[in-house]
């Protein structure tokens, strides 16, 4: 059992004791940003709040059929089943770490996030970033533009770092990678080995479907495709670039991904989820070449810097 299914079983284990916290600050984001009525000024609703249309959540009823709409070998999954789908697997993900209770760092995240979607190929997504309360360094997206990358990814890069990882799973889901290897493993019958009720009520009280739920776990654990990490690579540098980083953020990235012991835990999933750093940044050199360099060598940004003035 790799450690993020252990995080998803003890999820599961604690989803009874998670709804009797449900005053905790975390959670009450939590329960705000699965509902899609996140108010402007909570950690999660961000400088741009106002302007992020709303999701277009699928009736809860609808959960069920969001499995048979997976399983259709040509079916077209339109924009508001596809956000409902993340919407899902955001709680898959929230549900096995809670949101860091930093308010600044999450309006902050958002913040960043929201500016380099805007840049991408679909800026009216309902795009929400967050950081989970995990000391481990990941980054995670969900279908219909979720977005969460851990604390202790926070506490080991720079802002023009940062930008390249968000980048890069903004990339995930315009691209809809995530969307599209749910339902090769909905079609190669992952989630039939799932028994029992096909909907149940995760931790923060929503209908889930449970085959929806094993494909998230699934997909995970296991990770992408290696093609689709490197096109988010590619496409998430150029990403970063266009909305004013330091294109040589992400492959900062990698080179710190490269030095690590494949064993430190901390970085396990990280590694074990992705091709090989070293791989990776071969790659981004090929297509890159030096094209960019106009725009690097912008002054670093330390987080904690940009943190600095909310915190007076
Ligand atoms: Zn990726």
């Amino acid at each position: 059992m790799n450690a993020w299914t252990t995080l998803a079983a003890a999820a599961v284990l604690a989803g009874a004791a998670a709804s009797a916290s449900a005053q905790n600050q975390g959670l009450g984001a939590l329960n705000d940003l699965l509902k899609g009525t996140v108010p402007a000024n909570s950690p999660l609703g961000g400088l741009l709040g106002g302007t992020a249309p709303a999701p277009a959540a699928a009736p809860a009823a609808a959960a069920g059929d969001l499995m048979a709409l997976l399983m259709q070998a040509d079916g077209v999954i339109d924009e508001p089943r596809e956000i409902e789908i993340g919407r899902q697997l955001a709680a898959v993900l929230l549900g096995s770490k809670p949101l860091h209770g930093d308010a600044a760092l999450q309006r902050y995240v958002n913040q960043l996030g929201r500016w380099i979607s805007l840049h991408s190929s679909r800026p009216l997504l309902p795009w929400t970033f967050g950081v989970l309360d995990d000391p481990g360094f990941n980054a995670f997206a969900a279908p219909g533009g979720y977005v969460f990358v851990t604390k202790g990814l926070i506490d080991r890069v720079d802002e023009a770092e940062l930008a390249g990882i968000l980048a890069h799973e903004i990339t995930h889901v315009t691209e809809r990678h995530h969307l599209n290897a749910l339902r090769a493993k909905a079609r190669a019958g992952i989630a039939t080995q799932f028994v029992g009720s096909q909907l149940r009520t995760n931790a923060v009280g929503s209908l889930v479907s449970a085959q929806v739920l094993a494909l998230g776990r699934n997909l995970y654990s296991s990770g992408l495709d290696q093609g689709d990490e490197y096109s988010a690579d590619r496409e998430g540098v150029a990403l970063a670039a266009r909305a004013g980083f330091d294109p040589y953020g992400l492959p900062g990235v990698l080179q710190q991904l490269r030095t690590q012991a494949p064993d430190n835990p901390l970085f396990t999933l990280s590694l074990s989820t992705h091709p090989p750093a070293q791989q990776r940044l071969d790659l981004l050199e090929q297509a890159m070449g030096r094209r960019l360099d106009a725009l690097a060598g912008k002054p670093v940004v330390r987080i904690e810097q940009r943190l600095a003035p909310a915190r007076r």
